[in-house]
């Protein structure tokens, strides 16, 4: 990292709120454990037709490249009639530690086929780097695929058909903590309409992972005062990652 990133890292650190730094070695951790080859014996359910059929695989790569391959060039909901381009699967590391889900692909995200690649992703990245993390030990995914036209709330149906993708790379990474970004990842992931006021900063038993619910970094682009509670979050996050459970 060179003084300029230094300084533009130090100063989004401090618009987190960051009063300090840890000298525990563990803090600086950039999760090398899960980036080693799962065990042998580990095996994956993946799908042949539908999404919950199961057949076996090796890795969780090779299982998530399965999903994908079934996902194909998806015709399954109304959405590929509706101006998306490509279908953004998701992206990092298959034995992550750490997942993020948001709620859809937007229109940078639609462009390159990888999620969180716009102005919010950008800050997602700096909320990942203030918690000495990369994009690279981390997994990001979306609740659906294909970009919903005008960016509008992706809708129940859509919803319906979709997740139990999401479900099964869950399946397959087997995240210690997934943490779901702004109000609609967290309804639809938890089946509650509370307010993501009420959601945020709490650890929800999900999938045998801790689920986290936090603000969508769109909304920390509207809302910066809110990184405060951002930071808040991912604190109880890091701590939960350097937990033995
Ligand atoms: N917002 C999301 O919820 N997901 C993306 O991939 C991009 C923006």
């Amino acid at each position: 990292m060179d003084r300029d990133q230094l300084a533009e890292h130090l100063k989004f650190a401090a618009e987190l709120g960051v009063t300090g730094t840890s000298r525990d070695a563990a803090w600086r951790t950039r999760g090398t454990e899960s980036a080693t080859p799962p065990p042998v014996s580990r095996e994956f359910f993946q799908s042949e037709a539908t999404p919950q059929q199961v057949t076996f695989s090796k890795t969780p790569a090779e299982a998530l490249a399965a999903v994908r391959a079934d996902i194909g060039d998806c015709t399954r909901c109304k959405l590929h009639t509706l101006g998306r381009s490509q279908i953004v699967f998701g992206v990092g590391n298959p034995n992550a530690d750490l997942m993020f889900v948001g709620e859809a692909p937007g229109a940078d995200e639609d462009v390159q086929g990888i999620p969180f690649v716009g102005r919010a992703g950008q800050l997602l990245t700096k909320i990942i780097e203030a918690i000495a993390l990369a994009r690279d030990d981390v997994y990001i995914a979306n609740v659906i695929k294909c970009r919903p036209p005008q960016n509008r709330n992706p809708e129940p149906d859509e919803v319906e058909t979709c997740e139990p993708f999401l479900f099964r790379q869950i399946d397959i990474i087997k995240p210690k903590v997934i943490v779901a970004l702004g109000k609609f990842a967290a309804q639809a992931l938890l089946r509650t309409d509370a307010p993501i006021s009420r959601l945020r900063g709490r650890v929800f038993e999900y999938r045998g992972s801790k689920l986290i619910p936090t603000f969508h970094p769109a909304y920390l682009l509207r809302n910066p005062s809110s990184k405060r509670e951002v930071w808040e979050d991912m604190k109880l996050v890091k701590s939960i990652l350097k937990s033995e459970v």
